[in-house]
């Protein structure tokens, strides 16, 4: 997987993918981090990427042409997906985290300040995403919580004891609670069920325990899993 990262900030992106699961997947070859900043394409001693808005009012806007030709500098390859990172955006989640991980290559453009003109919108098959209702400085850690998710579902990044199936989402449920030493933690004492070594008798318990918290903490994934079933 590609992941091609257009930001004013490509220090950010770096150093979060040297890390942990996305450091060692990028060590593995498993994915390639590529970062293109804008400040490159401009052409005036200031490498100024934006500029006050039109109309007026606070803020500055990010000028179109360095994002667009940053865009248009990187290599696309066949299953590319292009994605604009607003608050504005449909809501990124684990399907789409899976749905991106089919793909060959995902580029992303990050912006900052009030954000990106309207026209760069105008990229070809641009899809909008925002990972939450809330609004953040910059698209970098939008753009690192996607590359996170969906590298984490990639095969071969994930060892045996860290699987991805059993997690939450994965079925549209919450992931069942863990326990480890020690067996008593000021009085609270892990459920007998997990020590039975009866492994048919814990998957129960496990799936019961998924059910039982997502209806308590997520009514609204529940209604979902219930209506999908
Ligand atoms: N003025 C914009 C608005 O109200 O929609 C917000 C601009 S925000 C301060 C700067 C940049 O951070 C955005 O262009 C976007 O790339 C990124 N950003 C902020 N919050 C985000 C979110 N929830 N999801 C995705 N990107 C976000």
């Amino acid at each position: 997987m590609k992941f091609d990262i257009i930001t004013l900030f490509p220090e950010i992106i770096d150093n979060y993918c040297s890390f942990s699961i996305p450091g060692r997947a990028r060590k593995q070859g498993i994915i390639t981090v590529n970062t293109t900043n804008p400040r490159d394409f401009t052409h005036d001693v200031h490498r100024k990427v934006d500029d006050t808005p039109y109309g007026g009012g606070a803020g500055m806007v990010l000028m179109c042409p360095p994002f667009y030709d940053a865009y248009e500098s990187v290599q696309k390859v066949e299953n590319s997906v292009t994605l604009l990172l607003t608050p504005q955006g449909q809501p990124f989640n684990q399907e789409k985290a899976v749905e991106f991980a089919q793909k060959e290559q995902l580029i992303m453009l990050c912006g900052h300040y009030e954000g990106f003109d309207e026209r760069i919108r105008a990229i070809p098959d641009i899809i909008e995403i925002s990972i939450g209702d809330f609004v953040l400085t910059g698209g970098e850690l939008p753009a690192l919580c996607i590359i996170d998710a969906v590298t984490r579902l990639l095969p071969g990044v994930l060892g045996k004891d860290e699987s991805s199936v059993e997690e939450s989402f994965y079925e549209g449920l919450l992931e069942y609670p863990h326990y480890t030493r020690p067996y008593d933690f000021r009085g609270m004492k892990v459920p007998d069920v997990l020590l039975s070594g009866n492994h048919k008798k814990i998957a129960e318990w496990r799936k019961e325990q998924a059910v039982l918290r997502t209806q308590q903490k997520r009514p609204d994934l529940w209604e979902k899993y219930v209506k999908e079933k």
